[in-house]
């Protein structure tokens, strides 16, 4: 999934955006309030981590314009505001989630797990088609209950696919989803992780079918 973090503090910004893709997310991190509002323009994230105290628009300002412009995307804030107004501001303007500073680390990936699982296919950490199924907490992907190994991306792809499932999905959606700004993403690169995934996933009685010109379609094989 693709996470954009705006936060000042250069030492907890990078420290968080390690702590992002090591747990396998595309992330892209901006230091003020201005930037936040530019890329947020421009980009499709699955969440955002958001710090208040921020230089040039603060976080309340890029809240409200992400609301006002019927973005939808999931916000955690994490800030070191605590009083009770901040937080029900915040949350009035339409985030989703309010952390203090200081925080766990593991208490925010869950509550980012979380907000992922509801954006995309419910409450549910398990997800499961046929045979296949991921653990989106361990980012497991089992088949029959045996382990299947894979790379963090081709993890990723399944996983879109997988909370989609009977749902076509384009490659330019998958593209938006599993590569941050830097990352140079070709569909030739995805295509080649669908061919892998196909072979990794038909033992489990699960289909990864090419739509031409639409995309990729994951399902449970008609006889399975
Ligand atoms: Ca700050």
């Amino acid at each position: 999934m693709r996470i954009l973090i705006v936060e000042d503090d250069e030492v907890l910004l990078d420290g968080l955006c390690q702590a992002m893709r090591h747990s396998g997310h595309a992330v892209d991190c901006v230091g003020n309030g201005k930037d936040a509002v530019h890329v947020l323009q421009g980009e499709v994230y699955d969440l955002v981590i958001l710090d208040l105290g921020l230089p040039k628009l603060d976080g309340f300002s890029v809240l409200r314009n992400l609301r006002g412009h019927n973005q939808t995307v999931p916000v955690i804030i994490l800030t070191a505001r605590e009083s009770v107004d901040d937080r029900v501001k915040g949350l009035d303007l339409g985030a989703d989630d309010y952390m203090t500073k200081p925080f766990s680390l593991p208490e925010l990936e869950a509550r980012v797990r979380a907000l992922l699982r509801r954006g995309q296919c419910g409450a549910n950490p398990l997800i499961t088609c046929g045979a296949l199924a991921y653990d989106s907490v361990g980012r497991r992907v089992t088949l029959n209950g045996e382990r299947l190994e894979l790379t963090s991306r081709e993890t990723g792809v399944l996983e879109i696919l997988l909370s989609r499932a009977g749902r076509v999905v384009s490659k330019d959606q998958l593209i938006e989803h599993l590569y941050s700004y830097a990352e140079e993403a070709t569909g030739n690169a995805i295509e080649v992780y669908i061919h892998r995934l196909r072979k990794k996933v038909e033992a489990a009685g699960v289909t990864i079918r090419t739509i031409r010109g639409l995309g990729y379609l994951m399902d449970k094989a008609s006889n399975g």
